[in-house]
């Protein structure tokens, strides 16, 4: 195996643990004294977690401008109509509270503030996909302060974006230096207040980045430190997580985001993630997490018919680290990562197919040509070369 990797980590300010949200204030000051809020509808304000973080801000002499909008897979015209707000209040930091879509929301508001040049300027025109000239994004983007709700996307950790534009139905990813956050707060009172549901979609989404980025084309000795540990914790700790949670098995989740999103930081997500994209894409209803449970077994699957020694041997080692025997370097044994992938979804109810959740099977052809335009990357690193012709055959599979 040769190695031969890039990566950028910037500057790592996490604050981890129980009542970290008190800190909020003072973190936030370093960067700026006007915030604008960036928040989900419901849950935070209904927790009393928005309010706590409202006072906490203001104690240390913040304006806070609350934007409370974001809806999970957010859209193009959240982005926009945030990012105006915050340029009229004249924000000079954006904090997120909430899951990955209220911090991917705050990432994208954090340039469209400082960069849209006028009415009609949208996030969209910065967001690179297949065919598409997309205008750079700088250093002026406003700093970010996240604080995560779910364990999770790990966006608090990562130099990614997704933002749904609800006109083309594509979801894309894009990723950016500058919008890696500067400070990321990880609570655990707030991440314990996950519901059954969403620790299970939301632990799936923490599965798939370390599987992915375990079995990313090329691979990064720095990933794997991060990757292999992140998975060995989700085995352990997610089935109690969502069943019977305590504290230990949220905070091991907890731990698990963090990891599975510095892994994806550092290399990134390979087909699973493609494909899951197309689907909440077309389908906003359907969670990310939910939407990668369903693909992922069929995608490993296909992986490793089509695996060379190193890729077999790197989901032997997975199988392995979910506690699978194993024995010698064989396809057949590499199989076993994916009966232990099945066997972790039973337990956590994800253990769908793509019909059971109202994916219709004639938006098979167009979800598999958005998987290419939006989230090439992904393929492109994916261990093993795919075709579109293999992907709608395992969208097939999947339903
Ligand atoms: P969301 O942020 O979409 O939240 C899902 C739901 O859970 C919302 O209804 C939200 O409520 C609620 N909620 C959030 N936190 C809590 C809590 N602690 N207790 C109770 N309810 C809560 O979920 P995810 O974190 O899974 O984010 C998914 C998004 O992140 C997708 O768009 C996905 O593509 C993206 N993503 C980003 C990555 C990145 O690196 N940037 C990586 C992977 C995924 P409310 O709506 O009221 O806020
Ligand atoms: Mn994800």
């Amino acid at each position: 195996m040769q190695y031969a990797f890039e990566s950028f980590l910037p500057q790592f300010d996490i604050k981890f643990g129980k009542g970290t949200l008190k800190e909020v204030g003072n973190l936030t000051r370093r960067y700026g004294n006007k915030a604008l809020l960036v928040t989900g509808k419901h849950s935070m304000k209904k927790l009393g977690f928005l309010d706590e973080t409202i006072k906490y801000l203001k104690d240390s002499d913040i304006d806070v401008t609350i934007y409370d909008k974001v809806e999970p897979n957010p859209t193009v015209a959240i982005v926009d109509s945030g990012a105006k707000v915050a340029r009229e209040k004249n924000c000079n930091v954006i904090v997120a509270l909430g899951g990955g879509s209220a911090i991917d929301t705050a990432k994208a508001i954090a340039i469209g503030v400082t960069h849209f040049r006028n009415e009609n300027s949208s996030i969209w025109d910065y967001i690179p996909i297949e065919g598409k000239k997309s205008l750079r994004i700088t250093e002026k983007t406003l700093p970010i302060i996240a604080i995560t709700s779910t364990s999770g996307t790990g966006s608090h950790v990562t130099t990614y974006s997704v933002i749904t534009n609800k006109e083309t139905n594509q979801k894309p990813g894009f990723s950016s230096n500058y919008i890696f956050p500067k400070v990321s707060i990880v609570d655990l009172d707030i991440v314990s207040r996950m519901s059954p549901e969403l620790t299970a979609n939301t632990g799936m989404d923490v599965l798939a980045h370390s599987m992915e980025s375990f079995a990313y084309r090329g691979y990064h000795p720095m990933t794997d430190i991060f990757a292999l540990r992140a998975i060995e914790l989700v085995a352990n700790n997610l089935p109690k997580a969502y069943s019977k949670p305590d504290t230990e098995s949220r905070a091991n989740m907890a731990v698990a985001d963090t990891f599975a999103g510095l892994s994806i930081a550092l290399s990134g997500c390979v087909l699973p993630h493609a494909m899951a994209h197309s689907i909440s894409g077309h389908y906003p209803e359907i969670a990310h997490g939910l939407a990668l449970a369903i693909v992922s077994p069929s995608i490993m699957k296909f992986n490793i018919m089509k695996a060379d020694r190193e890729t077999t041997k790197r989901y032997i080692l997975i199988a392995k680290t979910m506690r699978k025997k194993v024995s010698k370097i064989t396809k057949k044994e590499a199989l076993k990562s994916v009966t232990a992938l099945e066997e972790l979804l039973k337990k956590i109810g994800l253990d769908k197919k793509l019909s059971d959740i109202g994916v219709e099977k004639e938006k098979i052809e167009v979800m598999a040509r958005d998987a290419f335009i939006c989230m090439k990357d992904c393929i492109d690193y994916n261990p093993t070369s795919v075709k579109k012709s293999d992907v709608i055959k395992i969208y097939q599979s999947a339903m």
